[in-house]
């Protein structure tokens, strides 16, 4: 039992107590417990929906150097986050059945939080391989503009070499309306990282700084490859999630989309969120990403639409390096940061800002369980769910200190930012899996898959 907390309920925060039996929330309400319950002291704090994270990069298979499945779940957890729902540009990528069968067996016996996997589309994917990815438990499924695919290496090309006779072209926007009807019909989502190759291949330059960056990947590429996904979109019905948008000129093409009735969710990342370009003396290349972190006016319009709800989603796009890989210089710094232990305390800290803290919850977990098909088991503390909570201390701050973190990154994009919020426990499906008083590191995480629709 959780008790004395202010609990939020799909009926808005309540001063209730959560009664749990293996791993799910039997009931709300200050009944007391059965006799030899644990309890949990929650008075003053707040009791949330463990985070469901739908934008992670775990590195493992391939690159266990950068993170592995057991320290990306254990920063997860250390920052509320109870599900992670990985990326398929692992390697071998997750372009089969098999490929994501062996990943599932890899993570069953790291995780110490619950998964679920992406599966990738290459522009040679047929719509056979996308059934058996989706019976194998793929949640959705995940293409990335303008990225080549190495056939031999089983890799995603970053800067692709197009003489490279390994090299498959990117999927476009024709595979994209070949393969929307298959996927609208197996019910799952077709996330993109929209960013219009065209457009950077016209604007590509050496970085040398990051109003550079910003030249060599202008928002109107986001723009531009939005529209044209939520075409395919709106002619085949397929839900359409757009992975990290960064842009306001992004922000404007989904709002008209979505206006004219395309299927489509929209996520963005703390890092857009909080940081801007004038941010880059200070923060240096851990703040370099695709799509780049922008504009005071790009993050403001961001920070606006999630406001108005236009933008439901917050994850992290957290993509761990080596302290080497992100040390180099601007133009040869890897792409991406560590972000599971400020996702949390950051959106709370912006819902806060905005006038009710209640709405962090539903960025980070309710919409994100919609999204990957959970909303029956996850997202909302009520009876039936799981027991995943996140009891944060609202009287605490938090200063991101890259010795706190778990991540085998410790440096992210966030790093010297105040938060005034602390995750104090965390409990996956009834078992603490962070916070002080843990009493075991024993690695429970299951594989999820999605409620048919
Ligand atoms: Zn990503």
């Amino acid at each position: 039992m959780i008790a004395g907390g202010t609990v939020h309920t799909p009926d808005g925060p309540r001063e209730v107590d959560v009664h749990v039996a293996d791993g799910v929330i039997t009931s709300l309400g200050n009944e007391s417990a059965p006799a030899g319950a644990r309890t949990v002291d929650a008075r003053g704090m707040y009791v949330l929906p463990g985070a469901i994270d739908v934008h992670v990069h775990s590195r493992d298979p391939g690159f266990p150097k950068k993170e592995d499945f057991g320290t990306l779940t254990e920063a997860a957890a250390a920052g509320g986050v109870t599900t992670v729902i990985d990326m398929p540009n692992t390697v071998p990528a997750v372009d089969a059945a098999g490929v994501l069968e062996a990943k599932a067996a890899l993570a069953r016996a790291k995780a110490h939080v619950d998964f679920g996997l992406w599966g990738l589309v290459r522009s040679g994917t047929t719509p056979d391989d996308l059934e058996l990815l989706a019976a194998a438990g793929a949640l959705g499924f995940k293409a990335y503009l303008g990225y080549a695919f190495n056939v031999t290496r089983k890799q995603i090309a970053y800067s692709p070499e197009l003489s490279d006779s390994d090299l498959e072209p990117p999927p476009d926007y024709g595979t994209l309306a070949r393969l929307a009807p298959a996927i609208a019909r197996l019910g799952l989502p077709l996330a993109i990282h929209a960013e219009d190759p065209g457009i950077l291949s016209a604007f590509r330059r050496p970085l040398e700084t990051y109003a550079d960056l910003l030249a060599a990947r202008p928002p109107e590429a986001e723009a531009v490859a939005i529209a044209a996904a939520a075409e395919i979109a709106g002619a085949s019905g397929v839900r359409l999630h757009i992975a990290h948008l960064s842009s306001a000129s992004g922000l404007a093409a989904a709002k008209e989309a979505i206006r004219a009735g395309a299927p489509m969710s929209l996520e963005t990342c703390p890092q857009y969120l909080w940081l801007c370009d004038e941010d880059f003396a200070r923060v240096g290349t851990a703040m370099k990403m695709f799509p780049p972190i922008r504009t005071s006016a790009d993050r403001d319009a961001l920070v606006d639409g999630l406001a108005k709800g236009v933008v439901g989603i917050v994850a992290t796009d957290h993509a761990p390096h080596t302290d080497a890989e992100k040390a180099a210089s601007l133009d040869e710094a890897l792409a991406g940061s560590p972000g599971f232990q400020t996702l949390y305390v950051s959106c709370l800290e912006l819902a806060h800002r905005q006038g009710n803290v209640w709405l962090a919850p539903r960025w980070v977990s309710e919409a994100p369980a919609e999204l990957a098909g959970l909303q029956e088991s996850k997202g909302k503390i009520a009876p039936g769910y799981d027991a995943d909570f996140v009891i944060v201390d609202p009287n605490r701050p938090t200063r991101v200190r890259a010795e706190t973190m778990r991540s085998r990154q410790r440096h992210g994009a966030l790093d010297g930012m105040e938060f005034g919020f602390t995750v104090r426990e965390v409990y996956l499906r009834g078992a603490q899996v962070a916070g002080a008083g843990r009493r075991s590191r024993r690695t429970g995480g299951r594989m999820v898959r999605p409620a048919r629709r």
